[in-house]
């Protein structure tokens, strides 16, 4: 807030919405990059690997920003895999996880030259060791462990429980690490996890981390050895009123567990890395909206803003919570909304019992919604998506354009003439 009025940077984000239009995502540059800059002095001068995980926001702006800042990259798919390279990505700062990874994003990966796959089961580890065969390669591989802890968060976003599609079992590792082992084209490089995201406490990385370290131990007896340790991500940020540990106290306590336990056995630090998604992007961004509608129905007051949960999924897929703000202080009285979009289902809704002083034609910003904001975004209803701006001290700059609604429908062809 600048004089009553909400800026991105030095930029009014009603200038942005006036010269854009809505609904528009406006992101700060200082801000990802101040995120980013935490991670990495935390890390001081030891052997580290700071990764962003693109699919929380994988806008080509954000990851050349990343890029040239000297960050890796966390990949999911072969889409990812061309994003990062279009970038300007260095391939060999990249990491390649995900439960399904085909023969051809595979091969893709392994001709870009990746630095990792975090390959997360048996069957991905044949499959792979085949692909490389055929390439005549050596593919570098790590497996993610799933390691059994509740990271505390929401069922949807917690991915290192027995029970998640993620990772392979614990007590199932040794025997996959022996058969990384015996394959002729794998290397084994390391060993990684990612239990969740949004967690808000240190002690379910430290209890992740404990689970690791108990393996590598066991590796290191059946006379398997890792260079590298990747934690994953998952560190929370503020929506409402949650308090995450900071960015450094978390990889700080990471690195003292990790310390003792190499000095306890006289080996070397390994190389670690993170792939740290929500907590690099997600409080960057904001997502701008206008009122087009205030109407009341049984009771309850609603208003209807030209954003939805096409644009902003989390809402209406976790019950998430985003902070919801007129842009100005208006002349309205105040009162109690659901602040829904225009799309045919009761989910879609933005903020529920939110206090607004608010009007038709007033515009609003989102807070928070840089991660699993654009990136989750669909055209459902044939709603073309925003535009998306970055803003640097007092200049904004268009990073993506606002979808014609002509895009949308581009790649379908008609039926023959009956
Ligand atoms: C989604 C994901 C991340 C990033 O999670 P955040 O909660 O956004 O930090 C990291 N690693 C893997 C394997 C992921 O799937």
């Amino acid at each position: 807030m600048i004089d009553g009025r909400l800026h991105a940077e030095r930029v009014p984000l009603e200038q942005i919405a006036q010269t854009f239009g809505t609904p528009t995502w406006v992101y700060s540059r200082a801000a990802i990059e101040s995120a980013f800059d935490e991670f990495a002095a935390a890390c001081g001068s030891r052997s580290a690997l700071i990764c962003y995980a693109i699919k929380a926001n994988s806008s080509l702006a954000i990851l050349e920003l990343l890029a040239r800042r000297g960050a890796g990259f966390d990949i999911v798919s072969g889409g990812e895999l061309a994003r990062v390279l279009a970038a300007g990505a260095d391939p060999g700062k990249v990491v390649f996880s995900g439960v399904g990874k085909t023969v051809s994003e595979m091969r893709d990966a392994l001709k870009a030259g990746v630095r990792c796959f975090n390959v997360e089961s048996e069957s991905e580890l044949v499959r792979l060791n085949a692909v490389a065969g055929s390439m005549q390669k050596l593919a570098p591989v790590s497996l993610r462990i799933n390691p059994d802890v509740d990271a505390g968060t929401h069922p949807y976003i917690s991915t290192g429980l027995r029970e998640n599609k993620f990772g392979i079992a614990h007590d199932r590792a040794l025997a996959a690490y022996r058969t990384a082992a015996a394959l002729p084209h794998l290397k084994v490089m390391g060993i990684d996890c990612h239990i969740g995201s949004q967690i808000t406490e240190i002690a379910p990385f430290l209890a992740a981390l404990d689970r690791l370290l108990e393996l590598v131990d066991q590796l290191t007896q059946a006379g398997i050895t890792l260079h590298h340790l990747d934690l994953g991500g998952g560190l929370g940020i503020t929506y409402r009123d949650e308090v995450p540990p900071s960015r450094r106290d978390t990889l700080q306590a990471l690195f003292a567990r990790i310390d003792a336990w190499a000095q306890q056995r006289g080996r070397a630090v390994p190389e670690v890395m993170f792939e740290f998604g929500r907590s690099m992007v997600g409080n960057a961004g904001v997502l701008l909206t206008r009122v087009e509608v205030i109407k009341e129905n049984g009771g309850r007051h609603f208003a209807v803003v030209d954003a939805a949960m096409n644009d902003l999924m989390r809402p209406a897929m976790y019950e998430a919570w985003h902070d919801i703000v007129p842009l100005q202080a208006g002349h309205a009285p105040a009162q109690t909304y659901d602040v829904v979009g225009p799309v045919c289902e009761s989910g879609d809704w933005l903020g529920r019992a939110r206090t607004l002083a608010i009007e038709e034609g007033d515009l609003l910003a989102v807070m928070s919604a840089g991660a699993y904001g654009m990136a989750m975004s669909s055209n459902y209803n044939t709603r073309a998506r925003g535009a998306e701006v970055m803003v640097d001290s007092d200049r904004m700059h268009l990073i993506r354009e606002r979808e014609r609604v002509t895009d949308l429908y581009a790649l379908e062809r008609r039926l023959p003439a009956a």
